[in-house]
């Protein structure tokens, strides 16, 4: 199985400490050229049976130039052309805030399965992930709901048998 997967969300959600744990040894490829309108290839990431291409999507938030508006068409329009969208947002803002509610907004452009990755769970109680589930559950269509802390979570397997089933 191959494909190609977009990692989008605000800055500092955990984009980059999430794609270097799902990479881990098994990264063929990892490249960090500078962001433009244009995707690049992130990382490559090979196993027995999938090969999932990471693209590194530029920033998705309100234009405030006409030049920022084509540029988020540009990002937006992109997702149409992955696999599947990892759409992260951080557990302990505890609901959706407006950078995020802005994405979302955008991806229902999209026809892309979004999954939305609630990463940082590490920072607040059972409780707490229950409620910020329900805050995000009925804003979009996600095809799955996957709660992680990047940067203490074994989450990389779960994460790629669940983007292989969308492969
Ligand atoms: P990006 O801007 O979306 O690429 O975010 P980064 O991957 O650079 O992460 C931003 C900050 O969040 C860094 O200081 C990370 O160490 C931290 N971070 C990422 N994931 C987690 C997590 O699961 N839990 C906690 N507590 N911090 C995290
Ligand atoms: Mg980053």
């Amino acid at each position: 199985k191959s494909g190609f997967v977009s990692i989008i969300g605000r800055p500092n959600v955990g984009k980059s400490t999430l794609l270097n744990k799902i990479s881990g040894e098994k990264i063929a490829i990892m490249s960090d050229k500078p962001q433009t309108t244009r995707n690049t290839i992130k990382a490559i990431v090979t196993g027995e049976d999938y090969q999932i291409v990471f693209i590194d999507t530029p920033g998705i938030h309100k234009p405030k130039t006409k030049l920022g508006n084509y540029m988020v068409d540009v990002a937006v329009g992109s997702l149409n052309e992955v696999d599947v969208v990892l759409f992260l947002v951080e557990a302990h803002h505890l609901k959706p805030g407006p950078g995020d509610l802005y994405i979302i907004e955008q991806l229902k452009k999209v026809k892309t399965p979004v999954f939305l990755i609630i990463n940082k769970i590490d920072l607040i109680s059972k409780p707490d992930l229950l409620n910020v589930i329900d805050e995000y559950k009925d804003t979009y269509e996600y095809k799955e709901i996957i709660p992680i802390s990047a940067t203490s979570d074994a989450c990389e397997d779960l994460i790629i048998d669940q983007l292989k089933k969308n492969l």
